[in-house]
Order: C-alpha cells, then sequence, then structure tokens
C-alpha cells in the first residue's frame, strides 16, 4: 500500500512547476483539511516551553509517544536543572533515555542543542527566542547537528506558534497514498512541497489531524479504507 500510481497532474507540477495544476493538490488538502475537523475536531493549540518542546521531539525520533513521554521524565527527574543537562557527558544522558532508542544520536544531539543556545544566547532559556524571524529561526534550527526539518518546524509550529507543517512518518504515508506528494518523495521534498499547497493558518490543526487520522484509520501496514472518508477520491484506496 506504501506505493502509488504518481498522476499525470502531479508529474506536471514536479516538472514545469505549472502553478495552475498545483489546484488538484491544494483542493485535496483543503478537503482532507475540512474532513479531519468534521471528524476529530479542531484540536486546542498551547503554546508550549520551547526547550521542553524541542527535548521531546529530539526524544520521539522512531519511538512511540509513551516510550518518548518516559524518556522525557526520566531525563527530567535525573537532570532538573537544563545547566545539568548542559555538564552531562554523552554517556550520562545515554543511560537516562535508552529506553526511547537511538540514545547515543539523541544524547549527542540534545548536547548540540544546549551548546548552541549557549553560544548564540549566552543561555539556556533565552527570552524573545520566539520573536525572531521565522525563516531565519528555521535556518539556525537547522544548522544544529541531527536537527532535521520535523524537529525545527514542530518548535516554531508548537512553540512559537507559526503557521508550519511538520512532515512526521504518519503524514509523509498518508500525504502519498492520497496523491498530494509523489510516492518516491522524501520526508525533506514534502517539506518544500507542501507548504506551497496549505491554506493558510491551517498547518498545526492539519498536522495534528493528520497524524490521528495515519494512526487510526490509513494505518501503514493495513489501511482501514473501507471507513475512509476520503475512500472516493484517494488512488491508493484499496477494497
Ligand atoms: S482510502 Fe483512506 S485509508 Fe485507504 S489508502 Fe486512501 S487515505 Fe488511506
Amino acid at each position: 500500500m506504501e506505493e502509488l500510481q504518481q498522476t499525470p497532474a502531479l508529474s506536471v507540477i514536479l516538472f514545469t512547476g505549472m502553478q495552475d495544476v498545483n489546484t488538484d493538490q491544494r483542493e485535496i488538502l483543503k478537503r482532507v483539511h475540512e474532513e479531519l475537523k468534521s471528524l476529530y475536531g479542531t484540536p486546542r493549540l498551547h503554546r508550549r516551553d520551547f526547550n521542553e518542546v524541542m527535548l521531546r521531539t529530539i526524544l520521539s525520533q522512531n519511538t512511540n509517544d509513551d516510550l518518548r513521554d518516559r524518556a522525557y521524565l526520566r531525563l527530567k527527574r535525573r537532570f532538573p536543572r537544563l545547566e545539568d543537562l548542559e555538564k552531562a557527558s554523552v554517556e550520562e544522558i545515554v543511560e537516562v533515555i535508552s529506553v526511547c532508542g537511538l540514545a547515543r544520536q539523541k544524547a549527542q544531539t540534545i548536547k548540540n542543542y544546549l551548546a548552541w543556545l549557549r553560544r548564540k544566547y549566552g543561555r539556556l532559556r533565552p527570552r524573545g527566542i520566539c520573536d525572531e524571524n521565522t525563516q531565519s529561526l528555521l535556518s539556525e534550527l537547522l544548522s544544529i547537528k541531527g536537527v532535521g526539518e520535523k524537529t525545527a518546524r514542530v518548535v516554531l509550529a508548537f512553540a512559537c506558534g507559526r503557521d508550519m507543517f511538520p512532515v512526521d512518518t504518519h503524514i509523509h504515508r498518508v500525504l502519498k497514498r492520497l496523491g498530494v506528494i509523489p510516492s518516491n518523495a522524501s520526508r525533506e521534498l514534502a517539506h518544500k512541497l507542501v507548504p506551497d499547497l496549505l491554506p493558510e493558518g491551517v498547518s498545526a490543526a492539519l498536522h495534528l489531524n493528520l497524524i490521528r487520522f495515519g494512526r487510526e484509520i490509513c494505518q501503514s501496514r493495513k489501511p482501514r479504507c473501507a471507513s475512509c472518508p476520503f475512500s472516493s477520491f484517494c488512488p491508493s484506496f484499496s477494497a
């Protein structure tokens, strides 16, 4: 089910960049957003602490929410202040977060992030960090080794309230199946293509609803197409 046929319209978009053909993809996303709002409601969005969002998102890579939360709680208990975490060695952090996998890589990214804060702001809880220009903050976050597009966009969307659309593994799969992006599009490419196709101001809500939809209906191994609100137009529908 992962693969779908690339529609001729989408080929044209990708290879010629014709704006009028993008309309199909925009309409699909608009409809998906409306249907998911009817199905799940509009998620409540609260601005969350920048450091907490960053640390949780780093820990969330390739694991589930439960293990991420357990790793985060262990981290907070062992290093109650960010200054304690800053002083800790990678090995000490690995030991604490090993429950969520990829521990060495995540521990190193945490260290890189704290070093970036210290270097750029001279402190670990900089005031006004979210006041910075969106693109320059995005570039800065992406310059931290180990911080990818999804993590940087999650932080901007949920800590700074910016209209940013992070593409996680569920969203990536669903958008490919729906024909919004090509079946062979990487997540990196999805991050470039999708923002131009979205209605303004819907990114965070659509992101959350698509993740829920991917977990509950358009599941990786066995999508529940018979219960899907998009079955009438999804090119990957399977009875
Ligand atoms: S019909 Fe729905 S559940 Fe099935 S592949 Fe398409 S989006 Fe996923």
